[in-house]
């Protein structure tokens, strides 16, 4: 394939800042690729000549790319200097050039996206003494056979700054639409920038084929050549690979422990949440080991001692773990929060030293592959069984991650108070039967970093909601008792649903409140103080508008409390004692 039609679709791109109007470029585009230049073009098309978890970088800074567009134009670096002052980007100075000396030579030659590919890939590859000067020579000489366009994109690519919004959310979508339109007809209309489906349901489910073919290889190329060739079993059928990081699963976010068991069910397994960062480590059957992060940079380099710690106390030939990598004190022996080990992901000298240094301890809580085998779809209570028989307990090395199958609250309430007095940030829930799904948040697993106090306060008045909360009181007014009378201590309105089925909500409270309205006024109405609610919150402070003095940061309604009257609720003497004694601690 010539490279020119490749820059004719970043043009394309560059004309739009539309994601639809994108999508449908690509998704055109890519019906035409031939199988043998897909890998080029669905790297380039992203801007780079590696997939994201590979760490080999090109290594041009801009001065060695004036150096070349010095060699390939003829310009001087001062003159070249200059322009790039005027248009602030390389890029677009190298087109100005070459179409000036294209003029003069009348020279022309097809440049191919194989070529292009290549020596950006050897920039990478080039070590040692005469680095530099064979890196001008592989880039002046891709230069000097562009026209001025390919220009542009070549200096753009090699220094990183493509930016031409297409993201992975893009990409996605275009292979569906590409290879997928006999079975999900999708229609886009460029003046209205919408697009028709004939059924979402059917849409959705190859959008998530796509995506999960792409969370476990992380290269387009791989996903495209499989729907190109064997359509949505080539998706399904795509393996991970060892060596080749997959999309980490992701963890949704809970208030309460009740809310932790209703995401995760009971019983769940729950976690010491360490406040490190996620290692996916792998080993394949020759024995290597690599390291990556949550967001798949390969740091196998910068740890040295947790590869260490694999090769030594993880049995099996060839696996995929996912763990949390957590500091310690060398003193204390105290696990540290993750600024204090931050420094050694991006460290690239002096790193046994670091690692002395900066020690971790891996905490391993999945497993992924085991000697070939994908597990992704086993449940999570083997997969836990499985790590606890291949993981030795070596404390300061590598451990299992603590854990403990519940479902009472107190016990959670327990263990919470121990993970934190550890150093840790809370604990985590999981779904003793759920599958690892790679890439996704939910709710499979989920944290839970405070446990938050909650005082049980009266509701004296109220807001009527606003768009589609119109019909609902959805604010409220909440008070503690003193004297016999009530003193409001701020709004709450968080923890309420939309819609029944989700728990307690607004309407349900609307309908409680409605018969005790007192009087109304514009959007607020004061209410009769009966109803008592338990409100949780992270902080009391003081509030010099309120007319007890304080208010409630980021208050949240856990329920009604129908088994209290109102003059059973907190009182201001002991929202004053909690005050202070959240001073002390
Ligand atoms: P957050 O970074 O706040 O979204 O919390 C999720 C992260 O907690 C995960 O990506 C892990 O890096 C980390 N984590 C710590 N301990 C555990 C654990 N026991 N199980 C799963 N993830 C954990």
């Amino acid at each position: 394939m010539e490279y020119s039609k490749l820059v004719e679709i970043y043009e394309d791109l560059n004309k739009t800042t539309k994601r639809l109007e994108k999508t449908h470029v690509i998704s055109e585009f890519l019906k035409n690729v031939h199988l043998d230049d897909i890998e080029h073009v669905m790297l380039l098309l992203e801007g780079r000549a590696f997939p994201n978890y590979d760490p080999r970088e090109t290594g041009v800074a801009s001065r060695l790319m004036l150096k070349a567009i010095n060699i390939a134009t003829g310009t001087t670096v001062d003159k070249i200097e200059k322009e790039w002052k005027k248009k602030g980007d390389l890029g677009l100075v190298a087109e100005s050039l070459i179409k000036t000396k294209k003029q003069a030579t009348l020279h022309s030659t097809k440049l191919n996206l194989k070529k292009v590919f290549d020596n950006i890939r050897k920039l990478a590859e080039l070590e040692g003494q005469g680095t530099v000067d064979r890196k001008t020579q592989l880039i002046a000489e891709l230069l000097t056979s562009s026209k001025p366009l390919e220009a542009k994109y070549i200096v753009k690519t090699i220094l990183g700054v493509m930016r031409i919004g297409v993201g992975e959310g893009v990409m996605r979508d275009a292979i569906t639409w590409a290879f997928f339109n006999d079975k999900i007809g999708v229609k886009y209309t460029k003046e209205e920038n919408d697009i028709e489906v004939e059924d979402r349901e059917v849409y959705n489910k190859y959008l998530d084929a796509v995506q999960s073919a792409y969370d476990v290889t992380n290269e387009f190329s791989v996903v495209v050549k499989a729907a190109k060739t064997h359509g949505l079993k080539g998706l399904e059928n795509i393996e991970m690979k060892v060596g080749i990081p997959i999309q980490v699963m992701l963890a949704l976010k809970v208030d309460t422990v009740e809310e932790g068991f209703e995401t995760v069910g009971k019983p769940a397994a729950i976690e010491f949440k360490y406040d490190g960062f996620r290692i996916q480590a792998h080993k394949d059957h020759h024995g290597n080991i690599r390291l990556f992060t949550r967001r798949l940079e390969d740091v196998t380099k910068q740890f040295p001692d947790a590869v260490e710690f694999i090769k030594k106390y993880v049995k099996g030939k060839s696996f995929i773990i996912d763990s949390e990598a957590v500091g310690y004190s060398k003193k204390t022996g105290q696990y540290l929060p993750f600024q204090n080990i931050s420094q050694r992901i991006k460290r690239k000298y002096d790193i046994d030293k670091m690692s002395k240094d900066f020690p971790v301890e891996l905490n391993v809580f999945d497993v992924i592959n085991y000697q070939g085998k994908n597990l992704l779809n086993e449940e999570f209570e083997k997969r836990r069984k499985l790590i606890e028989k291949i993981v030795k307990h070596e404390p300061k090395k590598i451990v299992c991650s603590k854990n403990k199958t519940t479902s009472n609250s107190h016990d959670v309430e327990k263990f919470f108070k121990e993970s934190v007095n550890a150093g840790n940030e809370g604990l985590m829930f999981k779904s003793l039967k759920s599958p690892y799904k790679p890439g996704a948040r939910v709710g499979y697993m989920v944290k839970f970093k405070h446990i938050m106090d909650t005082l049980d306060l009266v509701i004296v008045g109220a807001e009527w909601g606003e768009g589609k909360r119109a019909r609902w009181l959805s604010s409220y007014h909440i008070a503690c008792v003193d004297q016999g009378g009530y003193l409001e201590i701020g709004k709450a309105s968080t923890g309420l649903k939309e819609k029944k089925e989700e728990g307690l909500s607004f309407e349900e409270m609307t309908k409680l409140l409605k018969p005790l309205i007192i009087s109304e006024k514009g959007k607020e109405v004061k209410i009769k103080p009966k109803i008592v609610i338990e409100v949780g919150y992270e902080e009391i402070q003081k509030s010099p508008t309120s007319s007890s003095g304080y208010s409630l940061r980021f208050p949240r309604i856990i329920q009604v409390r129908e088994d209290k009257g109102s003059r059973n609720a907190s009182n201001l003497l002991y929202v004053k004692e909690l005050y202070a004694s959240q001073k002390k601690s």
